[in-house]
């Protein structure tokens, strides 16, 4: 399963159920992306849980057609020299993957002397300018 930030989603999610669903986890909201059909849910304020059968890239770019080019790193774990420029709050210009690697998980950004790849829980979406 992956989570978005509900305030931070790119989606335009928009609540399906009248009265409040429940599954084995307990209550929720079903919510589906009117611009995608991306399908979610949402149980408590703060994050929707979508299928981790969605690609990062489709969970962040609505349907890939939008493009995100920047992200602000949050709660980044890696722990390399490569990863120095990667500071708490900094914001990094998303690049292409290199040759042979996917962006499934995350997004590339340029670390220090090589692309580094961060991984999804770990950036925020920075909105498009
Ligand atoms: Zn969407």
């Amino acid at each position: 399963m992956r989570t978005i930030p509900h305030n931070n989603s790119i989606h335009q999610f928009e609540k399906q159920n009248l009265v409040t669903v429940e599954d084995r986890r307990g209550p929720h909201d079903v919510l589906q992306c009117s611009k995608c059909g991306m399908k979610g849910k949402i149980r408590s304020f703060g994050t929707i849980e979508v299928s981790s059968s969605y690609s990062a890239k489709r969970v962040n770019g609505c349907d890939g057609k939008t493009t995100i080019r920047k992200i602000r790193i949050r709660n980044f774990r890696g722990v390399n020299p490569a990863f120095d420029n990667l500071t708490e709050g900094s914001e990094h210009e998303v690049i292409e993957a290199p040759e042979g690697k996917d962006s499934d998980r995350g997004f590339w950004v340029q670390g220090v002397g090589e692309p580094v790849l961060v991984l999804l829980g770990e950036y925020e979406l920075v909105a498009r300018a």
